[in-house]
């Protein structure tokens, strides 16, 4: 007699406690379990080691699958249908669009259900009884979509009434309090898990200014977006955006992450920072010589040598010699 498959689920995996619980609670009743995270622009990797993801897919010993924050996201960032939190982060649209991706990917691998680590009334905004539905509906899943933390507060999913998974094995926890999630994190032995809401670049006030000013200047794609958690960023007159490494370690990624188009002004050598001066717009835009100027007076201030008359600073290879700008010139062209 052939055993009967099991059924499969796509655990929705921040790395953080209610996630990784979330999908604990469905391996322990002989579920199997891919986790499915995202990964990319307002969600960076860190520069080293493991992603929390990571850690926590290790932890559980399941496999993980990385799914990108692309263009489709970004749109979403700039025109959310539910709103914002306290900063740019539209949690409501941002968790549709990953559910929704997460089960796409579900289905190419035989998913039953896609579980997440939500908690009913965690936050008041995204995690209320209505903005769950919202999620279920809008992100197509509906039914088959299981909150393992709060299911027993809400109606019972398709994986549920088909008996793919026992509902009395199902958490109900509601609110913002963690002290069960402790409990239940020690009890299950899970350890290392960060904090809540952790490394979402949306949540964040400075991105999240320097993100509103680039939408407003028409700025959204994902070269850019990518760099706006990097360095001190500031809009020349001519609206073409300079970013200033703050360290070796930025400098270095400024260059590893330069857009096409982009020149790079480097006063390393007085010793000072790498910045990049990107177009105002499209593709084919330039960078004009006042702005290379302006953007080489900006790093010189940023230099060692900030308070001589003239350093010399290298724009796009070239040796030019500039006058550092003075903190007031600076300050008034810096973005977030
Ligand atoms: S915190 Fe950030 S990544 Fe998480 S749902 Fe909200 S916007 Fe999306």
């Amino acid at each position: 007699m052939t055993e009967k498959p099991k059924p499969i689920a796509i655990a929705l995996l921040s790395g953080g406690l209610d996630s990784t619980l979330a999908a604990k609670v469905i391996l322990e009743q002989g579920i199997k379990v891919i986790g499915v995270n995202f990964a990319g622009a307002y969600c960076p990797r860190p520069r080293v080691g493991k992603r929390n993801a990571e850690k926590a897919a290790e932890q559980l010993g399941i496999e993980l699958v990385t799914l990108p924050i692309d263009a489709d996201f970004i749109a979403m960032v700039k025109h959310p249908r539910h709103g914002r939190g306290k900063n740019m982060n539209p949690c409501i649209d941002c968790h549709t669009l990953m559910i929704r991706r997460a089960w796409a990917f579900g289905r190419t691998r035989g998913a039953d259900f896609v579980a997440t680590g939500e908690v009913l009334g965690q936050r008041p905004m995204s995690q209320n009884r209505q903005s769950l539905g919202v999620v279920a509906r809008d992100s197509g899943v509906g039914e088959r979509l299981l909150r393992p933390m709060s299911a027993k507060l809400l109606d019972a999913t398709a994986p549920e009434r088909e008996g793919l998974v026992d509902r009395e094995r199902l958490l109900d926890i509601e609110g913002r309090q963690r002290t069960r999630q402790m409990a239940l994190a020690e009890e299950y032995g899970i350890k290392d898990y960060p904090n809540p809401a952790g490394g979402c670049l949306l949540t964040e006030e400075v991105f999240s200014k320097r993100l509103a000013e680039a939408f407003d200047r028409g700025e959204d794609s994902l070269d850019v977006i990518e760099l706006l958690s990097l360095g001190r960023h500031f809009r020349l007159p001519s609206g073409s955006r300079l970013v200033v490494g703050r360290d070796k370690e930025e400098n270095d990624e400024l260059l590893r992450r330069k857009p096409s188009g982009a020149v790079v002004i480097d006063a390393s050598a007085l010793p000072g920072p790498v910045g990049l001066a990107l177009p105002s717009s499209g593709p084919d835009a330039l960078v004009d010589s006042s702005d290379s100027t302006l953007a080489a007076r900006i790093c010189a201030r940023y230099s060692d040598k900030r308070k001589e008359t003239r350093v010399r600073v290298f724009v796009a290879g070239e040796a030019i010699e500039v006058r550092p700008a003075t903190e007031d010139e600076s300050a008034k062209l810096l973005v977030g």
